[in-house]
């Protein structure tokens, strides 16, 4: 044993060696109080660990001694180097936020946060981790991933106090003795709780085990639950699903941060067949996940990268082919092509428009990752890297379109979306654009609101007609895209796509794009359906009262600076325009009213066709003048569609064929 000299005549002692004497202390002071459930404890993690490992000899031969050979167990882990993990503390430079130093401090009062949109909650002094604050069942799920242990950790390395780690050690055993995998803690064990935890806790291992406060019990308590989270994972698969990712996550971590475990290869080989399979069923060939909402595709990055970043720092990434990569890097594009201007996201399906730049660090990862000029450029807003060579992309099997102006924050941009089903998280939206322009996103998706609780407040949410597309007597539509033209240009972007949404009536939506400035839209309804034939618009939130010009079937935002929009139909025989109720949802839990109005016509029999050509133009100070009428042999529903478009006097013809 290695004694350091110093020359002042003191000894220093070595880390192991004080390691060692703390362990003889504790020996003396709680040998004989360790109870019979410890023992028993601890005999079953040894059941579970392949014992004849290098480092664990030792272990194997004390095993009849079970104190003393879990002391010896921990000064192993408190001491093991050859693991590798994200979280490594002698390295990392923690920067625990002002919301890592609330929760954490809450969370040493048992004031715990669940659903972080709900404020926390005092979930008792003797813990009850099936504490219900608010009737939305996402509080008490989210409770059993214990961000605040998250922010413990944080807190606990940037400030060495050992309340934080006394506290954490106290709860997770808390949590271990209330919470076994049965049928009264299900709240406890959806999988992709577990999924998370398996991931999280090896990062809490890597935060807490230097602590004195992490004793023999939490080891045992600690690896035992881990062994259960894994073999429990082992017997959940949710293929398809962004659950499925998460699973897989949290058997990996547990299997690459505790190789001791008698089945920790078995539950990394599966967990890399998983990720190695999803990541073929989930994505399709444009980069996207298939679920359809922008911030699971994101997490889905990262579910699909954290393993194998996880398996790299420790040798073993072959076991993902070059393709993986490949798939992740079109995946980091997503939010390039379809992102609005200012890094806000589209809110299609379950997702929230999130704050301006907030993709800036992951584009600045991904730049370097996959040596990407145009990920710097968004990453930097600019000022490194290369703009992107294109400003209108189609991500053609999820249907999802953009069109733009520039890279600027100020550009004018629409993302439209008509795609397949994506489950859950998507909803029957086909043919619904947001427009940005100016700085603003003058119509914003109304988001999702909420997942759980009243079912009324999801759905209406979800209706088809509180999107801008149309609609067959107000009915949601089912998914049934087709994408009939795409052609970019550089004055004119024009999209062609239909969805046969109702049994009888299929909406074909003709978007132009012009001058990179305004839009053109003629939605044709085809087929045979009756009955009031819709088309929904709705502006953002704060825009004053909408102007509405019944006359000339128009109506304007009203925002007094910046930008507005105006949205026209041209006239024609039994219109209406008629105001609806807007609500719009940029966080969990959270909406407000807006402005929202429809066009309609009623379909009177099944020959009569409907069509409707709209203007949507936005404008910074005055409304600008411009007209539309479709000219030349332009049928509804035909393979042929000319506008003559009047701006400011000149006079112009546009169109496409079939
Ligand atoms: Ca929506």
């Amino acid at each position: 044993m290695a004694f350091d000299f110093q020359k002042k005549g003191i000894y220093i002692i070595s880390r192991k060696v004080f390691l060692l004497l703390c362990l003889f202390c504790f020996l003396l002071e709680n040998g004989k109080a360790q109870s019979n459930d410890f023992s028993h404890e601890t005999e079953k993690l040894f059941s579970r660990l392949n014992l004849d490992i290098h480092g664990l000899e030792k272990i194997r031969d004390a095993q009849n001694n079970p104190n003393l050979a879990a002391e010896q167990l921990l000064y192993y882990f408190k001491t093991r180097t050859s693991v590798k993990h994200p979280i490594n503390i002698s390295s990392e430079k923690t920067e625990a936020t002002q919301k890592d130093i609330k929760w954490a401090n809450d969370a040493l009062k048992h004031i715990f946060v669940g659903q972080p949109a709900y404020p926390s909650y005092f979930c008792g002094d003797d813990i009850d981790w099936n504490s219900r604050p608010v009737p939305d069942n996402e509080w008490v799920w989210q409770l059993n991933r214990m961000y605040f242990w998250n922010a413990m950790g944080k807190v606990y390395q940037q400030t060495g106090d050992e309340k934080y780690a006394k506290e954490w050690c106290k709860q997770l055993i808390d949590w271990t003795q209330k919470n076994p995998n049965d049928a009264d803690h299900k709240y406890a064990w959806r999988s992709i709780e577990a999924g998370i935890r398996g991931n999280s806790w090896t990062g809490l291992f890597q935060r807490f085990i230097g602590s004195p406060n992490f004793t023999p019990e939490v080891l045992v308590a600690f690896l035992n639950s881990m062994y259960d989270h894994a073999e429990f994972l082992m017997t959940k698969y949710s293929t398809r699903s962004n659950w499925g990712l998460m699973e897989a996550e949290g058997m990996a971590f547990i299997a690459i941060t505790f190789p001791e475990f008698k089945f920790s290869e078995k539950w990394k080989t599966e967990a890399f067949r998983r990720l190695n399979n999803e990541i073929n069923i989930q994505v399709y060939p444009d980069g996207h996940q298939r679920e359809l909402a922008i911030g699971y595709h994101l997490g889905c990055i990262n579910w699909f990268l954290r393993t194998y970043e996880l398996a790299k720092m420790n040798g073993i990434e072959n076991a993902f082919p070059k393709s993986y990569l490949e798939t992740i890097e079109k995946m980091c594009e997503v939010p390039m092509k379809i992102g609005l201007p200012d890094g806000t996201n589209a809110q299609f399906g379950d997702a929230w428009a999130g704050k301006p730049g907030q993709h800036s660090k992951q584009f600045l990862e991904w730049s370097k990752m996959f040596h990407r000029d145009d990920f710097l450029y968004l990453a930097t807003e600019g000022k490194q890297g290369t703009e992107p060579d294109k400003t209108a992309f189609a991500l053609k099997q999820s249907g999802l379109y953009s069109m733009r102006s520039g890279w600027d924050k100020e550009a004018t941009c629409l993302v439209l979306k008509c795609g397949p089903d994506g489950g859950f998280h998507c909803q029957p939206d086909n043919g619904t654009f947001t427009l940005y322009a100016g700085g603003r996103n003058l119509m914003p998706d109304a988001g999702s609101y909420i997942y759980s609780g009243d079912p009324k407040n999801r759905s209406w949410f979800r209706q088809t007609r509180v999107h801008q597309t149309l609609t067959l007597n107000d009915e949601n539509t089912n998914y049934s895209p087709k994408l009939l033209k795409w052609q970019p240009g550089n004055d004119l972007d024009i999209l062609v796509v239909e969805n046969a949404g109702y049994k009888n009536l299929t909406h074909r939506r003709s978007v132009f794009f012009i001058d990179k400035k305004y839009l053109v839209i003629v939605d044709e309804a085809i087929g045979t359906g009756t009955g009031n034939v819709d088309i929904h618009f709705q502006l953002a939130p704060g825009a004053g009262v909408a102007v509405f010009n019944r006359d000339y079937f128009s109506v304007h935002s009203n925002f007094k600076k910046g930008w507005n929009v105006l949205v026209q139909t041209n006239k024609q025989k039994g219109l209406k325009l008629e105001e609806e109720e807007g609500q719009v949802s940029f966080e969990y839990t959270k909406k407000e009213p807006r402005p929202a109005f429809r066009f309609r016509i009623e379909k009177e029999n099944e020959k009569h066709p409907v069509r409707f050509v709209t203007l949507v133009v936005p404008y910074e100070r005055e409304k600008p003048d411009i007209k539309v009428e479709v000219v030349g042999n332009s049928k509804i529903g035909g393979s042929e569609l000319q506008l003559e478009i009047e701006e400011n006097g000149k006079i112009k013809t546009i169109g496409y064929t079939l």
